[in-house]
């Protein structure tokens, strides 16, 4: 009898378990597989920070106030009085960021709450990953993770090693080289939204087969009951959130993710790696997923409920409506003409919805029809305002420096913000990644600009000349100062931005 351990690799945003190796687990455990998962994120940022305990108080009176105040912090961050005071939660936050930025003493490492990098190995270069593979004992996680693995393997024939940002890439290889050294009769398994986005590009080679036995695309669940010798898989199984304790991570109440879909119903922006990567939209029956989050509500008590989805379908919302989760709810929605609606507005509300994460991108008309958005402004105006009346909040995010994007355009964003600021929460500024497999890049000339074998990103020259380095500028020295939006700006909670900023709503 085959038996597995799912394994979330540091760094990630600590603030609620990880969803995917959840799902893994409800459909493992249902199919009768021995399966234990473990958090090596939250459980390693903790250590680092709490090794510090106990040693001689450092020089610096930063990290000095940091160590001494790190179990007040702790509680804080983890708790509702977070929400009664910004300035106390913001310095609490910072605080733990320092003491996991000075946890270790290599150069270059640069490590914190929510990121790791390392500036001798990127983890765009498969030779870099190979390396950190091979010198895992150099990963600044080492000392944790050589003595929490060893108990987990002990009874497991396969490793499962979930990857799903840039941040985790180096620690999964130094834990898979590990692993490999110390266990060579285990089978180690990678999957997750990074391992996703390398298989779906064209010309990947992967030559990683001396470290890991196979790398899974997508959901995962299929492809690994099938290797574990499940022929006849169970369809219906929530995910399982026991291996994860909810109250441990950070956020001011205990987070519940969930995935009503993977993929994206829309699939049509020309910027997007959802339509680059080609990869199908599949959603769980909204009654099945409004059954399992309720299910999952009643057990785990979440103070909220975060939908990872990329843009949760009308038909969802109408069922979440019928069917309220029982919990208050956030999560990304395309504007449709739905959200204009005063009276859904308020239904949504009355489901539980605190925010809403909205892709505006361009407060250019031209702009976004070039993108193919599928996005009116006037429409986007009316959802603002409907939104606002309902007392839901809005994320906002917006893109810069797309193709068909100039200076002129940009300013049409500036001053769509600006007439629309009551109704926008926070704001998310992003400077636009040409997707290397985009079919709109087809037209663009592409600069040399090696970042790695495995960078799912290309530079090009901007048709415009809107280039990154000029809109760099003009986010900096124009949009950022104007005095409304940096009262916006001023909102989002630092480091864990919209993973905490429900929290955070004007009409809580
Ligand atoms: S709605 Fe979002 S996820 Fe879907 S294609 Fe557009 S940008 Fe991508």
């Amino acid at each position: 009898m085959h038996s597995i351990v799912l394994l979330n690799p540091p760094v990630v945003r600590p603030s609620e378990p990880p969803a995917g190796l959840a799902r893994l687990c409800g459909a493992l455990k249902k199919n009768g597989v021995e399966c234990a998962a473990v958090d090596l994120n939250i459980e390693g940022l903790l250590h680092l920070m709490e090794r510090r305990e106990g040693v001689a108080p450092s020089a610096d009176r930063w990290t000095a106030r940091a160590e001494k105040n790190l179990t007040a912090n702790l509680s804080l961050v983890r708790g509702p009085r977070a929400l009664d005071n910004a300035d106390a939660y913001r310095k609490a936050v910072l605080e733990l960021d320092r003491l996991a930025s000075r946890a270790h003493s290599r150069p270059g490492v640069r490590l914190g709450l929510t990121d790791y990098k390392d500036d001798s190995l990127s983890p765009l270069r498969s030779g870099d990953l190979l390396r950190a593979a091979r010198e895992y004992t150099c990963n600044p996680f080492f000392p944790f993770f050589s003595k929490r693995i060893p108990g987990l393997l002990a009874k497991s024939n396969f490793a499962g090693i979930s990857v799903n940002y840039l941040g985790q890439a180096l620690s999964a290889f130094a834990i898979a080289g590990f692993i490999r050294a110390e266990f060579p009769e285990v089978r180690i398994i990678m999957g997750g939204g990074l391992i996703t986005s390398w298989l779906s590009r064209s010309g990947w080679q992967g030559p990683f087969s001396g470290v890991v036995e196979r790398f899974v695309a997508g959901p995962g669940e299929g492809a690994l009951l099938s290797l574990l010798g499940v022929e006849r898989p169970l369809a219906e199984c929530p995910p399982d959130y026991s291996p994860f304790p909810l109250a441990g991570y950070l956020s001011p109440g205990p987070v519940l993710p969930y995935s009503a879909s993977s993929g994206c119903w829309w699939r049509k922006c020309s910027f997007c790696p959802e339509k680059a990567e080609a990869g199908a939209y599949v959603p769980v029956a909204p009654s099945r997923a409004l059954r399992e989050i309720k299910g999952l509500v009643a057990l785990e008590r979440p103070a909220l409920v975060h939908f990872l989805d990329n843009a949760l379908s009308p038909a969802f919302l109408e069922e979440i409506i019928k069917d309220p989760p029982g919990a208050p709810w956030y999560g990304f929605a395309r504007i449709t003409r739905h959200l204009t609606d005063p009276g859904f507005c308020r239904s949504l509300k009355d489901s539980g919805c605190t925010m809403l994460k909205l892709g505006i991108e361009s407060g250019d008309q031209g702009v976004l029809d070039r993108l193919n958005k599928g996005i009116d402004l006037g429409v986007a105006a009316a959802a603002l305002k409907a939104l606002r009346g309902a007392g839901i909040e809005t994320y906002v995010y917006l893109l810069f420096g797309t193709p068909p994007e100039n200076e002129e355009a940009a300013r049409n964003t500036r001053d769509f913000v600006l007439a629309n600021r009551d109704g926008i929460g926070f704001l998310n500024l992003a400077i636009f990644n040409l997707p290397i497999d985009s079919e709109d890049g087809a037209g663009l000339e592409k600069r040399e600009f090696y970042e790695g074998d495995l960078s799912l990103y290309a530079d090009f020259r901007h048709p415009l000349g809107w280039d990154r380095r000029v809109v760099r500028r003009f986010l900096d020295r124009e949009f950022r100062r104007e005095p409304a939006i940096a009262e916006i700006l001023r909102r989002d909670p630092p480091l864990f931005t919209s993973n905490h900023a429900a929290f955070f709503s004007r009409f809580n």
